[in-house]
């Protein structure tokens, strides 16, 4: 395979000239970030009042984590550090957990972004002949006019379709041959159950490519959307306090999503003791933002689980590869006391060919205990009124779960389509337990 590089200096630059850019643009993320009182404070605890004391990359285990509820306490403006005439534009996490926090880009931040976003997509092999339909939402959240000013930059023909409404989706595909794709994975997967439903066959749409992110898939369900839309799909990883989408993204090697080190610099803790995990173990990922002035942040607890893979990519990339993510710290449900990642479910339900597209997990208190019921979709091979093959298919998925999270779930089956979608991120999980006061 050919690899096409967006930045070729900058991607296959060698390790010891990329970490000497680290160091210059940590100096100058440092020297921002001394212009906010927070960090003016936090930096002076320990001993860092300009950028010049910042002697080498090691002196970035100086500075204390920031973390969410920083930002937070920070809002509305407490980490802007430029003068408000400079800001551009401001968004906004999702609030999958909580408050909203806010990012400010100054005009150049935003050109950086979008240059990443660009490298990510180009790297999948897309060029100008691509025509690019952005299944996304637009506004506050990162994901829509991050990969839009990405996709153009590339030069590829946008479609600025948000995301939802099917029906309108499948036309736009039709009539402007869209070639690539963008959307959160339970989007693709819900469109790939529609087709059959609106008429739609495979060869009347032009689809090859997909970048699938900004919630956690397993493996199996990359496959899964990989044949059963028979398109290429790509991780894409990013959160609004890094900008957003451009953070980390899989190259044609599908081999990891190489962390743009040049922009960022990524560590990984244990998140219980704050210190570094041994090399390619797994743990909270940190990051630090090398190239955004008008909200620097230092050492960021991103809460995402991952861990980085040893070892060069084929495709010739020096920047480090993060794996897969498989979820936030705070994801990790307790159920009767042992500790299940809602990833560890997914790998199972998904990896089934008899189980459909969409799935769903529910923890009840049934007396003192917790009751944990998985529902989940089957495939359209199974008809819901043959119930020998339902008992089986139940009974294998109770015991494969089982066996893999060591809980004896409840196991519902459901027709396919009647389980609750999200246009944006998948709320895959309710926990209906009273909340201890
Ligand atoms: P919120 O924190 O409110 O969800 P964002 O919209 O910034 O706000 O979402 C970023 C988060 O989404 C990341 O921190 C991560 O938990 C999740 N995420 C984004 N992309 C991926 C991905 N490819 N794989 C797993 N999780 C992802
Ligand atoms: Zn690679």
């Amino acid at each position: 395979m050919s690899y096409q590089y967006w930045s070729p200096e900058l991607e296959t630059m060698s390790r010891s000239d990329l970490e000497a850019l680290q160091l210059a643009r940590l100096r100058e993320a440092v020297g921002w970030a001394l212009r906010t009182t927070f960090y003016r404070e936090r930096l002076a605890g320990v001993g860092i009042r300009e950028s010049g004391d910042i002697a080498s990359l090691a002196d970035l285990r100086r500075i204390p984590y920031t973390t969410k509820q920083d930002l937070r306490e920070g809002f509305p403006y407490g980490f802007l550090s430029v003068p408000r005439e400079d800001v551009v534009r401001l968004h906004a996490s999702s609030g999958t957990t909580g408050t909203p926090t806010t990012i400010y880009f100054s005009r150049d931040d935003i050109r950086r972004w979008t240059d990443n976003v660009a490298r990510c997509i180009y790297g999948t092999g897309c060029n100008r002949s691509d025509v690019f339909q952005n299944m996304i939402s637009y506004g506050l959240f990162t994901g829509g006019l991050g990969f839009h000013a990405g996709g153009e930059e590339v030069g590829m023909l946008v479609i600025p379709s948000g995301s939802g409404n099917t029906t309108r989706q499948f036309r736009l595909m039709r009539d402007f041959g869209t070639t690539v794709v963008h959307a959160t994975p339970s989007f693709l997967l819900h469109v790939e159950s529609r087709m059959k439903e609106e008429g739609v066959s495979r060869e009347s749409i032009k689809l090859r490519k997909a970048f699938a992110g900004a919630e956690p898939y397993s493996e199996d369900t990359r496959r899964r959307i990989e044949e059963l839309l028979k398109i290429d799909v790509y991780n894409s990883y990013g959160l609004s306090e890094m900008n957003g989408p451009g953070v980390a993204f899989e190259c044609q090697a599908k081999d990891g999503l190489h962390l743009w080190e040049d922009r960022y610099i990524g560590e990984i803790i244990n998140p219980d003791t704050l210190e570094p995990v041994a090399e390619g173990e797994t743990g909270e990922l940190v990051l630090t933002c090398l190239c955004r002035e008008a909200t620097p942040l230092l050492r960021y607890r991103t809460r995402d689980l991952s861990g980085f893979y040893t070892g060069p990519c084929a495709c010739g990339r020096t920047h480090r590869r993060l794996r897969r993510i498989t979820g936030r710290t705070d994801d990790m449900l307790i159920i009767n006391g042992v500790n299940v990642f809602p990833s560890q479910i997914e790998e199972v339900v998904m990896a089934m060919k008899e189980v459909g597209n969409n799935y769903l997990i529910v923890i009840e208190k049934e007396g003192v205990l917790d009751r944990l019921t998985v529902k989940v979709e089957v495939g359209t091979n199974i008809f819901m009124d043959d119930t020998r093959p339902l008992n089986a298919l139940r009974d294998k998925i109770r015991s494969t779960i089982q066996a893999s999270i060591t809980i004896n779930p409840r196991v519902e089956l459901h027709e396919g389509g009647s389980l609750p979608v999200s246009e944006g991120k998948a709320k895959r999980v309710m926990d209906n337990r009273p909340r201890d006061v």
